[in-house]
């Protein structure tokens, strides 16, 4: 194998030649880390450890019923609404989440044509 076709190993600071992206050792830290990095990343797709952390931290950013105020009222935050639910492949990023508190929160169900069981909607809706 001529020695032109080998480059320097990407790993930061390797100083290895190798003829793939990483030489054999760093190639293995690095497959590892991306298997990690999946499996975080597909648990996170639904709701998940991370759902709490995510909607601690929205409601920390937004800590009034973001409905209640375009009303002029000042409501603090009790739950967080999928704008596109998750079934429908809506996710948890913070564009996709709003503040509000629970009557505003059953009344945006009620608009969307959830049907609530019983007289009130679960508290695990989206
Ligand atoms: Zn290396
Ligand atoms: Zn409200
Ligand atoms: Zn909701």
């Amino acid at each position: 194998m001529p020695h032109a076709f080998k480059k320097p190993c990407a790993y930061p600071g390797c100083p290895k030649l190798t003829d793939e992206k990483y030489c054999e050792e760093h190639k293995k830290i690095v497959m590892q880390q991306y298997d990690k990095f999946n499996r975080e990343h597909n648990k996170n797709k639904k709701y998940g450890n991370n759902w709490r952390r995510i909607r601690v931290l929205y409601i920390k950013q937004h800590p009034l019923c973001e409905r209640c105020l375009q009303e002029g009222r000042i409501t603090p935050v009790e739950e967080v609404h999928h704008i596109l639910p998750v079934k429908q492949g809506g996710s948890n990023s913070f564009t996709n989440l709003m503040s509000v508190c629970k009557s505003c929160h059953t009344k945006i169900h009620q608009e969307l044509g959830d049907r609530p069981r019983g007289s009130q909607i679960s508290t695990e809706k989206t």
